[in-house]
């Protein structure tokens, strides 16, 4: 069933992680699992990540990830006063709710919140009220709002703010009991429950129709995973909730001719594969039911950015620092692999064209066929060594032509090879940084080839 599993806020979450563990190295501390789902967060323990329940377990001074639910504010000034250096990986949509818990509270009106008591989103919802003296009231169900209490002034308005994973249907029953209630009662213009739960429960709705069991693969622990259960199970059908294959009951199947599998907004889709398979494997044909399609994307957070530049641009002058002197010194394999990849992101997005030029040239013209289309200046040598050293000792002379020339090259060879103009400007990348820290052609080289490639890949 589609949409299902990743939304576009975990996704987010995940690779600020994998950013943080890549630009600090291990380990760094994560506060709150940052998303409730045990397969993911084991791959980032394995990676150098070490998740803790509060800002006290971080050691001071350490790196730290703050997760995708949101922290209250106390947490960031805890954090400030132990010197830990905090990036922020709240999901947008939560951070939403943040800032219309702030300005209700600032318009002197009376929040109520929708969602579960003491769930790590409503923490750091209900932090915010808790600067300004306020303690605001959380219901989740029809009967909570007939014992819900305000002190209301005189026409004082409620603003209702909503868990962004909260079950959307008892999310309208519950307003609307508010609604009968009090007057005055107002929700946000932008919905607060968030995209992904909308589209997953809308789908999990149509797919509980149409099967005789639901499968959703979520943690217990993930509130919009225990939602969409219980949402099938509002369908009339018999739904679980599933961590993994392990999890599925044999006796369960006995008499179903049809399974609907869905997955949480953390839930990643190797596990939702394995479980496919597992039933494909016994023979049962299978089938996509696609609700919607989900483009959704979040930008990295601010902070995170900035790092990335500083080290980028620190990265570079040491690049250009060690492309003066004509090699790269004591380069490590990591390095070499930082290197490659900012590279990259610096010819896209600066267009530091000195940088290109460099890159290309010694490139385009390793092969001694290539050496004939070059200009006549390159034709004075056949050997690569000597045209390298050509390039660099010319490098400022190039010009813009010169390095269409070298384009037109690498597109050539990746039309002869068919593979993709980006992968054979790579891989010419990869073997002529090789070659500018020393290494001929052989095994060596080519197997240290594979391996960076192999490794730019999975970046
Ligand atoms: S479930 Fe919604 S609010 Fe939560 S991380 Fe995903 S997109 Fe953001």
């Amino acid at each position: 069933m589609s949409p299902r599993g990743f939304c576009a806020g975990v996704t987010r979450s995940i690779n600020v992680v994998k950013d943080v563990l890549d630009l600090f190295g291990a380990p760094v501390y994560i506060k709150h699992a940052i998303v409730h789902n045990n397969t993911v967060i084991r791959d980032l323990e394995k990676r150098g990540a070490i998740i803790v329940d509060e800002v006290k377990d971080i050691p001071r001074g350490a790196v730290a990830v703050f997760s995708a639910h949101g922290s209250p504010p106390e947490h960031f000034e805890q954090a400030k006063k132990r010197g830990i250096k905090v990036i922020d990986a709240t999901c947008p949509l939560v951070t939403k709710v943040h800032f219309e818990m702030i300005s209700a509270l600032k318009k002197g009106w009376q929040p109520v919140y929708i969602g579960h008591k003491g769930h790590v989103e409503a923490v750091g919802v209900l932090g915010e009220a808790l600067v300004y003296g306020v303690n605001v009231p959380v219901v989740s169900s029809v009967d909570d709002v007939g014992k819900l209490k305000l002190d209301l002034d005189d026409g004082q308005v409620i603003m209702v703010l909503v868990q962004t994973t909260f079950n959307v249907e008892k999310v309208k029953k519950v307003i609307k009991a508010l609604r009968d209630k009090f007057e005055n009662v107002v929700e946000p213009p932008e919905k607060d429950i968030c995209y992904a739960t909308t589209n997953r429960q809308s789908a999990i709705k149509k797919l509980a129709q149409e099967v005789d069991l639901v499968l959703v693969v979520g943690s217990k622990e993930s509130s919009n995973s225990n939602r969409l259960v219980e949402v099938a199970k509002g369908e009339g059908v018999p739904a679980y909730l599933i961590e993994n294959l392990d999890d599925i009951d044999e006796k369960w199947l006995k008499g179903i001719d049809a399974v609907g599998l869905s997955a949480g907004a953390s839930a990643p889709e190797t596990v939702v594969r394995e479980i496919v398979d597992y039933f494909t494997d016994k023979g049962i044909a299978k089938r996509n039911l696609i609700d919607k399609e989900e483009q959704m994307f979040f930008s990295e957070p601010l902070e995170l950015k900035k790092m990335k530049k500083a080290r980028e641009d620190a990265l570079m002058e040491k690049i250009e620092i060690n492309f003066n002197k004509g090699k790269l010194e004591g380069m490590t394999e990591k390095f070499l692999v930082d290197f490659i990849v900012n590279l990259l992101r610096l010819l896209i997005k600066d267009g530091k064209i000195k940088i290109y030029k460099k890159i290309v040239l010694s490139v385009a013209v390793v092969e001694k066929e290539d050496i004939k289309k070059m200009n006549k200046k390159y034709r004075k040598s056949d050997s690569v060594t000597d045209v390298l050293s050509f390039c660099y000792e010319n490098q400022d002379d190039l010009l813009e032509g010169e390095i269409i020339l070298c384009d037109s090259v690498i597109r050539k060879n990746a039309r002869e090879d068919g593979v993709s103009f980006e992968s054979e400007f790579l891989k010419n990348i990869v073997h002529s940084v090789l070659h500018i820290i020393g290494y001929e052609h052989g095994e060596e080289m080519f197997a240290l080839q594979e391996l960076l490639l192999k490794k730019l890949d999975a970046n």
